[in-house]
């Protein structure tokens, strides 16, 4: 009975054939211009694949079936559908906050897929827990923390919903605060665990303004507050220093929410001052990130953190239907999601591997290329004459307004710009701000309207560096 084939033996050979099918299916396309896969992956991915087999050599054969076949079609259909996004992976779509994940993580993960781990509890994936854990050492080292308790999530979201229940739990009853630039998620995570929720003006730059927070502290019943280290809308970084210095007069919990920018503190382009807010998260109660951001992972990929273990007791149940089998600690007893996925856990560790969460390295370049290519599109949108940039970016994100007599034509503008350059395969992003904020830098134009519609560009690629000019060139063209 026992073999040295297995399923996965028979799943790379099923791999092999579709791949070859599809290679041929691509090569009858003719010349069809560049393809967004490097067929070096497929050989890397089954390559992976024959030594993850060698692994389970022992078992006794056992391959489920599956229609070769049936599901190339099914394949090739889906593919088809998924022509209707846009092309997220290349440097042209220059709006929303997608990145593409590196390849070491996409083949990781993939490869995991033969395995599936489920990293609940150690029973439901052993390895990929031992990977999830030595991933959350190496993020909880970028800031500055030895022995954080922390796991990974399915996304921000569920990281900070994670950090607000702790929060809630420490100080019950008492008020959570957050910038009017916070996520939208603080607002509605706070509705769900039954938090009063406050938002806090900001300023210029779109930061959380430290006389606002203080005059909330002086009310007595805020329990938390936080800061938000590079805003989805804007990258702007919150002042957590001065909120830190607020813990002289007033007690509270601090938890940064870094999804966006946590990583941006390997930087050496960041200026003065945005590096400093960074050297302050070593002294937060509790960080979250997002790897699926700019952590160069698949989506499915948040990250919570606490600086004091303690915490992890609060998670304490007694569910009888969970399987932890030993003493060391499974993850799901410090996570609210119970299932989550292990092959998250390996992609991160895999992209870890090769590139190490370290000051100046290639990881760090790739952010400071985002960097310095906002700041280069943000000096050529200065000297346009067709749209004003806003603040200066303090991280990767700029946001533009079109030029107009009125804010309501400038909106209007906005979106026509939106969509000529799409037509141009230029991807933006459209923003909706407060007038008051858009006429702090375009002072010219006449209010008549609360808010303006702006466009956003997030250039989160190291390739922006690259391409800037030609996002400029395409932009101006598509004003006209
Ligand atoms: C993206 C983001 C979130 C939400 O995270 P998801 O991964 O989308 O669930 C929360 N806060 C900030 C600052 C973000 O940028």
């Amino acid at each position: 009975m026992a073999s040295k084939k297995n399923g996965t033996a028979r799943a790379i050979r099923s791999i092999r054939g579709v791949y070859g099918k599809l290679h041929g299916v691509r090569n009858s396309n003719a010349e069809a211009s560049q393809t967004i896969i490097n067929r070096r992956e497929i050989e890397i991915l089954i390559a992976a694949l024959e030594t993850l087999d060698a692994g389970y050599r022992d078992m006794p054969d056992f391959n489920p079936e599956f229609d070769v076949e049936k599901v190339q079609d099914v394949l090739v259909e889906t593919a088809t559908r998924m022509h209707d996004n846009y092309p997220y992976y290349h440097p042209q779509y220059a709006g929303q906050m997608l990145k593409p994940p590196h390849a070491v993580a996409r083949l990781a993960y993939a490869m995991s897929l033969w395995v599936n781990p489920n990293n609940h509890a150690l029973d439901g994936g052993r390895a990929s827990s031992a990977m999830e854990k030595e991933c959350i050492v190496d993020l909880g080292r970028m800031f500055g923390w030895d022995s954080p308790l922390g796991h990974l999530a399915g996304g921000g979201t569920m990281a900070n919903l994670e950090a607000l229940w702790v929060a809630g739990r420490l100080h019950p009853g008492k008020r959570v605060i957050a910038s009017e630039q916070a996520h939208y998620t603080h607002s509605r995570i706070t509705e769900v665990l039954g938090i009063p929720f406050t938002a806090v003006p900001t300023d210029t730059y779109g930061r959380m303004r430290v006389d606002e927070v203080e005059r909330l502290l002086d009310e007595g019943d805020v329990g938390t507050v936080v800061v938000t280290v590079g805003n989805t809308g804007l990258g702007a970084v919150d002042p957590v220093t001065e909120i830190i210095g607020l813990r002289e007069t007033h007690e509270f919990r601090l938890h940064a929410d870094a999804a966006y920018g946590g990583y941006f503190g390997l930087c050496s382009a960041l200026d003065a001052e945005t590096r400093a807010q960074y050297g302050a998260l070593t002294h937060v109660d509790s960080i979250v990130i997002d790897p699926h951001k700019h952590g160069l992972q698949p989506y499915g990929c948040g990250c919570v953190l606490f600086r004091d273990p303690s915490v992890g007791t609060l998670y304490k149940h007694g569910s009888p239907y969970t399987y932890f089998s030993s003493a060391d600690l499974h993850l799901g007893e410090i996570s609210l999601e119970c299932s989550r996925p292990g092959a998250s856990a390996v992609a991160l560790w895999a992209t870890q591997k090769l590139l190490p969460l370290e000051r100046h390295g290639e990881f760090a370049h790739g952010l400071d290329q985002s960097l310095r290519a906002a700041r280069t599109f943000w000096h050529d949108l200065h000297n346009s004459s067709t749209f004003t940039p806003l603040m200066p970016p303090e991280l990767d994100i700029v946001v533009y307004a079109v030029n107009s007599d009125t804010t309501s034509l400038a909106s209007q503008r906005a979106r026509e710009v939106f969509e000529k350059a799409a037509e141009r395969e230029l991807h933006l992003a459209l923003m909706e701000l407060p007038t008051d904020l858009v006429r702090h830098y375009a002072p010219d134009i006449e209010a008549d309207s609360e808010t303006v519609t702006c466009l956003r560009s997030v250039l989160m690629k190291p390739e922006h560096e690259e391409w800037v000019e030609r996002l400029t060139a395409l932009l101006e063209a598509s004003a006209q």
